[in-house]
């Protein structure tokens, strides 16, 4: 595992992936850390922002990277607009300003030396780290089996859609289900088989991910094999 540490990046810029949802782009390259960024996919940071006057929650944040660790230009967070400070000095950022983050964190990654498979449940902005892994286990040609199941509860809230259903058609390990409901046992049977023998890693704000643990230990899946990282304050 990397050892976290502070560092800077420059924002380069945002772009909308879908209602209200911005990716943020933050420059790898021209870097004023020292030693290199390195991160496994899956893996999140916390973010700093010198905002003023934020009563409740101090001025940092944490979130995935969505980018690969293979995608060496550039990192990327996913994150919705919102009224906090924060949030609002996030949206703000010009091109060019040196962020302050600390990381990487998180052990929500994969082994690639084991021949793990894995069964991913990302109930709305929770597919972030599934959309670095995904990526990465592509560019590698890592023949690891991966099923994600990613829920969105309107049509324009869907995240990455065209780009994980475009890898999935290249790599047959990969397959990946949308939904504009919540997942429940009766879709998760349809896709995966042998239940018990995958590692369930489930993400997302906490009643969902709450939700999607009982949906999964209910199918008789061993608690060992559930793992949750929670986007806690989302
Ligand atoms: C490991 C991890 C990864 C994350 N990755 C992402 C990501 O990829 N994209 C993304 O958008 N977000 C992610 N988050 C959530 C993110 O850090 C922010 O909390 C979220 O975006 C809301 O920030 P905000 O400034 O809009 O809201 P805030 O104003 O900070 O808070 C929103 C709401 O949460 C409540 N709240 C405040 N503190 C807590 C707390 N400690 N626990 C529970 N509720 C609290 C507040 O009262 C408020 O109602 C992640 C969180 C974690 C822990």
């Amino acid at each position: 595992m990397n050892e976290a540490k502070y560092f800077y990046l420059n924002f380069i810029k945002k772009e909308g992936i879908a209602r209200d949802v911005f990716t943020f782009y933050f420059d790898r390259v021209k870097r004023r850390s020292v030693g290199k960024l390195n991160f496994l996919a899956g893996q999140y940071v916390h973010i700093y922002l010198p905002v003023i006057n934020e009563k409740s929650r101090g001025n940092s944040r944490m979130f995935t990277i969505a980018s690969s660790p293979l995608e060496k230009d550039y990192i990327s967070i996913v994150t919705k607009k919102g009224n906090s400070i924060f949030k609002k000095a996030l949206f703000n950022l010009k091109p060019k300003t040196s962020v302050k983050f600390y990381g990487p964190s998180g052990s929500l990654v994969i082994d690639e030396a084991k021949k793990s498979s894995y069964v991913f449940l990302a109930p709305g902005i929770g597919i972030t780290p599934f959309r670095s892994i995904i990526k990465y286990v592509s560019q590698k040609d890592l023949n690891i089996p991966i099923v994600l199941f990613a829920s969105f509860s309107k049509k324009e809230e869907v995240l990455f859609s065209t780009e994980l259903t475009s890898i999935s058609k290249t790599y047959p390990n990969i397959k990946i289900v949308y939904a504009l409901n919540r997942i429940n046992e009766e879709l998760i049977k349809k896709y995966v088989r042998n239940i018990n023998k995958h590692l369930y890693y489930i993400v997302g704000p906490a009643l969902a991910i709450a939700d999607l643990e009982e949906v999964v230990s209910g199918m008789g899946v061993e608690s060992w094999k559930i793992f949750l990282e929670d986007f806690e304050g989302y």
